[in-house]
């Protein structure tokens, strides 16, 4: 194993020309390693694996090319085995990977690691068998119910609500222990394996699109022959999806594949099966919650071209598509899609690169686009095709802003909510309450001296959690018994300070005594197939009012909601991160975009502390376009996002001022080559180091320095200079660093 730089020895020193293979290694280190080949050279192909020595140990390697040693091959170790004939990764997505590698400033052996399945990773054969899909029997259709066995009698209906077999990674999606619960069902004959034939070529549409669609559609059919980019700005429930379908249909039936994004929360068992349905084809799932074999599975039929649709979280951006030709991204505008440890890339951003390479259509989906597509449609880069209008005929809520700092707030419920909620339910309708703070009350204060619990390990205050008796904190994730005195003088008197979901919960439970209410957040739904069954609940009607956090506000339809309540709808306003406003405005729309769904009008109530803020105002009385204009003048002034380029360097270290004096360091390393580079000088401005929003996590202290440029090019020049500055550094061994290019938030 040697460094491929360095200098080429001349033959005379006694070097013989050999040719070498060139290996990414899942290793934190910016560089390929060479190898003496095993056998043959030429079965070397870029993007077979290979099992190679390293160090003590082997490790699985990706070949990324071959070429004259520029080292003593005496010093040199060969390859042990070459893993695969053909390459497993394509050209394109070796291409890809090489990009994000470089854009991203990624050590290039993990980003291959991150564009692999585990499976693979581990040197697995690709040699596997087809997958099943899962269909009931004659005797499971009229099977209702499988006594004393609600998880089988849970998955039969799953199975029963589908037209078309359902594929082991949407079994998943509904129930994560799925294949527990499947094998009875196989044994008693309630389900058996299919192995579906597909026609694309008998899909026809489901439904009519509307004027707006039909004509959104129009033009993406006359863009499928190369790199082409829409914005879809379409409000919630505008029939978005329809147009993808619309879309992929005459992709799938000229013979290409289609590869849908969406953040991990948008992927539902039921948007899967309408892809599935309104197709006739062949649909591949890839999400977090598989198993490594599953995920082998659906990549592999992806990539060996037999899957029509790959339905994915960011991941399945880096999957091989030999006929790829049309890329969705949904909810374009969601964080999620952004990685946020490890190798920190923006799958939207890489399905753009991607698109554009292959020469195909992308759209990016949204009904509150993020500020760097409506910059980018600004700047002529984007189309926008806009859906303004609800399909199906449902209107668009009204929304009302309501002062919530009176007196007649009860548990943060405004008089006015109230009123409107008792005047809904007594109708027969549903109310969903939401609130971004899950727990029973966000602090535990004692009345004597006024103290606060905090974690001990984390700038932060512990929230307490009725229901299991636990202070909590939210970020480290410690925890400990409500304690009965107060830790600093004794006193008995602890009073819980505001409202989360629980207190809410319980609250309108008395208050509405006649009405089921029913609490969807992360607590309520951690154990298995929890979420599915709640959601089942809201949306057949059975529970009256729902209260929850951000997990209600995407994705899921409830036709019965004609009213939304938002409470601490004005957190954002004064947020530490730069993205706070933004967020702010796309989450309220989006929990408002739950109301009047169906026949039924919607009212949504925002409660606000400071309703007279302007911009809460605007997004309000104008709608998201205008705040979002508004707020993209801000960013032009303050030099923020997407008006300058920007990467953060990150540090944490246990010793207090440990992070700050490392990143003082790099600063001082980051002189030295401006200095000598001038040009990028006079662009690069770095910030910092300063401390991180909540300096001390989980008994770290955090720091970051920020590096900004007007252009692109200077930053990245400056960052390929430091990125194995950084990892040669001494100091960087004592230290948690890592490097963030266009970074999601400066938390
Ligand atoms: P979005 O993705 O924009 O939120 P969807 O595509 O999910 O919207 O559409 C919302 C609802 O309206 C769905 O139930 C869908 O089946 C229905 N719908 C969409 N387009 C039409 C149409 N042209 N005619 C009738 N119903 C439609
Ligand atoms: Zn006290
Ligand atoms: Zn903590």
């Amino acid at each position: 194993m040697q460094e491929n730089s360095g200098a080429l020895l001349p033959e005379s020193a006694g070097h013989v020309e050999l040719e070498i293979v060139k290996v990414a290694i899942a290793v934190p280190l910016s560089r390929s390693f060479d190898y003496l080949p095993c056998g043959s050279i030429k079965s070397h192909k870029p993007g077979c694996r290979v099992r190679v020595p390293f160090g003590r140990t082997q490790k699985v390697g990706v070949v990324i090319g071959t070429g004259p040693s520029t080292i003593d091959v005496a010093k040199l170790k060969a390859v042990i085995e070459l893993l695969d004939d053909e390459p497993v990764l394509s050209a394109e997505i070796l291409d890809l990977i090489h990009w994000a590698s470089a854009y991203y400033h990624h050590p290039v052996g993990e980003t291959f690691a991150t564009a692999l399945p585990i499976v693979l990773r581990k040197g697995a054969d690709t040699n596997i068998e087809r997958p099943c899909g899962y269909v009931l029997t004659e005797a499971g259709r009229s099977t209702l119910v499988v006594k004393r066995a609600p998880a089988q009698t849970a998955l039969l209906n799953f199975l029963r609500e589908s037209a078309v077999e359902v594929s082991a990674p949407e079994c998943r999606l509904f129930d994560s222990r799925w294949s527990a619960t499947m094998k009875p069902l196989l044994k008693k004959e309630l389900v058996e394996k299919v192995w579906p034939q597909y026609n694309p070529n008998a899909s026809t549409p489901v439904v009519t699109l509307n004027e707006e669609q039909r004509l959104a559609s129009e033009r993406l059919h006359t863009k499928l022959d190369d790199y082409y980019c829409a914005l879809i700005d379409g409000i919630t429930g505008s029939g978005k999806t329809e147009v993808y379908l619309d879309v992929a249909r005459t992709v799938i039936q000229s013979g290409k594949q289609v590869l849908v994004l969406l953040p991990e929360i948008g992927l539902t068992p039921q948007l899967v099966a309408r892809f599935r349905a309104a197709l006739a084809c062949h649909v591949e799932v890839l999400h977090s919650g598989l198993n490594d074999t599953e995920r082998m599975l659906a990549w592999h039929a992806a990539a060996d071209g037999s899957a029509h649709v790959l339905i994915g979280t960011r991941s399945a951006v880096f999957t091989p598509m030999p006929r790829l030709g049309f890329i969705v991204v949904d909810e374009e505008h969601d964080g999620s899609l952004k990685q946020q440890d490890g190798f920190r890339y923006q799958a939207r951003d890489l399905a753009l690169v991607r698109a554009r390479k292959a020469k195909i259509p992308i759209v990016l989906g949204s009904a509150t686009p993020s500020l760097e597509s409506l910059n980018n449609a600004e700047k002529g880069l984007f189309d926008t095709l806009y859906l303004r209008q609800r399909a199906g005929g449902a209107k668009l809520p009204k929304m009302i802003l309501v002062d919530s700092r009176g007196s007649e707030v009860e548990q943060g419920l405004s008089r006015r909510l109230l009123t409107m909620m008792h005047d809904v339910l007594a109708r027969g309708e549903q109310v969903m309450v939401f609130i971004n703070r899950r727990g029973y009350a966000p602090v535990l204060m004692c009345e004597a001296c006024k103290s606060i619990a905090d974690c001990n390990q984390c700038d932060a205050h512990m929230t307490v959690h009725s229901h299991s008796g636990r202070l909590r904190c939210h970020h480290c994730g410690a925890e400990r018994a409500v304690p009965h005195v107060c830790g600093t003088c004794e006193s008995k008197e602890l009073i819980y300070v505001g409202v989360g979901t629980e207190r809410l919960d319980e609250f309108l439970s008395e208050k509405f005594p006649d009405y089921k209410v029913l609490r969807i957040d992360r607590d309520s739904t951690r154990r298995k197939g929890e979420l599915q069954k709640h959601l089942a609940s809201a949306a057949s009607g059975e529970a009256h009012i729902l209260v929850g956090t951000q997990m209600l506000a995407k994705g899921h339809n409830f036709p019965l909601v004609t009213l939304v309540g938002v409470l601490d709808a004005d957190r954002g306003l004064f947020g530490a991160d730069f993205r706070a406003v933004e967020q702010m405005g796309q989450l309220i729309l989006q929990v408002a975009g739950r109301a009047g769904r169906a026949e039924k009008p919607g009212v949504v109530l925002v409660q606000s502390r400071n309703p007279e803020h302007p911009l809460l105002e605007l997004l309000l009385s104008r709608g998201y376009v205008d705040f979002a204009r508004q707020l993209l003048d801000e960013r032009k002034l303050a030099n923020w996002p997407p008006y300058v380029h920007v990467a953060l360097l990150r540090a944490e270290a246990v010793p207090k001022n440990a992070a700050r004096q490392y990143l003082a360091e790099i600063k001082r390393l980051i002189r030295i080559y401006t200095d000598a580079n001038p040009e990028v000088e006079v662009q690069l401005s770095v910030l910092g180091p300063a401390h991180a929003p909540m300096e001390r996590l989980a008994g770290r202290y955090r720091s970051q320095l920020l590096l900004l440029a007007p252009v692109r090019k200077p930053l990245h020049h400056m960052l390929a200079w430091l990125r194995p500055a950084l990892e040669s550094h001494p100091m960087s061994r004592k230290i948690r660093w890592s490097l963030d290019v266009d970074p999601h938030d400066m938390l």
